[in-house]
């Protein structure tokens, strides 16, 4: 099957009926690169930035940081690379900040909510973004964004320091855009104006899986139970692809499910045309999508869904076999 696969890494996304995915990659380490052009990602759509924060006893330097993000970006040859920032706090302790302890760390203080109150780090890792980029195209995707007002708020944040790096006489990244990740649900009915003014939105469906179903992804007792493919969380993410239609907002779909072949195709399906996963899922996800039909995919997911079944993922399986894939 490797074979299989290497043998599509230059071939496009596209489905039979002519509809072309962009698949891109996830990456938390300078180690994660190589496998850019060995998986033929598009890109990579998430770049996680918590693991230098989490593997020292002190605050990572600047300058360290700096020269990181800008090696990433050497080693992506030009192909978009998405920086999250921060999403530390709460679960992802670091040493160094103090903390307290929270009853729910998932719903607690974390990522641009620690940003937005204790902006320092935040400003630290922006500048590091920009001079890491140095003159080339950047773009950063704030983490667990619940309302508007905090997406504006870190977006001023990055823009004073881009003020400033230019007194400073550093290059300013050729393009800069500047997205959210949708991981709560309150943000999907954020207003008109957030979806018009936003860059990019990735929804990370992880967390929002988590928060959709009020189930813990770490608790093994309820972390299988809601399927990604159930009707109710299909139609809320039509919902969000719906309102990024409407506002022209680019939108993709990072976490666990975009490597899952199945939940893919549904993905594709209801309307995504750009996912991001782990390197190894790109292949198998490609062959799936390159051998489907998608106008008939969503034919069978819209009839499962009238039937009022809890999950197309029945459905969804037979169509597959019936289609002999
Ligand atoms: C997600 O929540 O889906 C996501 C991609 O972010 P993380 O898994 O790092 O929380
Ligand atoms: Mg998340």
């Amino acid at each position: 099957a490797q074979t299989a696969y290497a043998a599509l890494r230059d071939k496009p996304a596209t489905t039979r009926d002519g509809t072309t995915l962009s698949l891109y990659m996830n990456a938390g380490l300078m180690a994660d690169l190589p496998s850019l052009p060995k998986c033929g990602a598009t890109g990579v759509g998430l770049f996680r930035t918590e693991l230098q924060f989490l593997i020292r006893t002190t605050v990572p330097k600047r300058t360290e940081l700096a020269a990181l993000y800008s090696r990433i970006l050497d080693a992506a040859h030009e192909r978009p690379v998405v920086f999250r920032t921060l999403d530390i706090g709460s679960d992802k302790v670091v040493p160094y900040m103090k903390r307290t302890d929270e009853p729910n760390p998932a719903l607690g203080w974390r990522a641009i909510r620690v940003g937005l109150d204790r902006p320092g780090m935040l400003r630290m890792q922006i500048q590091a973004l920009i001079r890491g980029a140095k003159g080339r195209a950047l773009s950063i995707m704030f983490p667990f964004v619940a309302e508007a007002r905090e997406f504006h708020a870190a977006r001023e944040v990055m823009e004073r320091e881009l003020v400033r790096e230019r007194q400073l006489g550093n290059a300013i990244p050729a393009s800069l855009k500047v997205g959210a990740m949708l991981e709560t649900p309150s943000l999907a009915y954020a207003p008109d104006s957030f979806f018009e003014q936003v860059d990019f939105l990735s929804i990370g469906g992880n967390d929002l899986k988590q928060f959709f179903f009020a189930a813990d992804r770490e608790n093994e007792l309820v972390r299988r139970r809601y399927d990604m493919l159930s009707s109710s969380f299909l139609d809320f993410i039509e919902h969000i692809v719906g309102r990024c239609s409407r506002h022209g907002t680019s939108l993709s779909f990072c976490g666990e499910d975009a490597g899952r072949p199945i939940e893919a195709l549904a993905l594709a399906a209801i309307g995504l045309r750009s996912l991001s996963m782990r390197p190894a899922s790109i292949g198998p996800v490609k062959a799936l999508l390159r051998q489907s039909d998608l106008v008939s995919a969503r034919a069978t997911i819209d009839a499962a869904r009238r039937e009022g079944v809890p999950s197309v993922r029945p459905a969804l399986e037979a169509w597959l076999q019936r289609s002999g894939i």
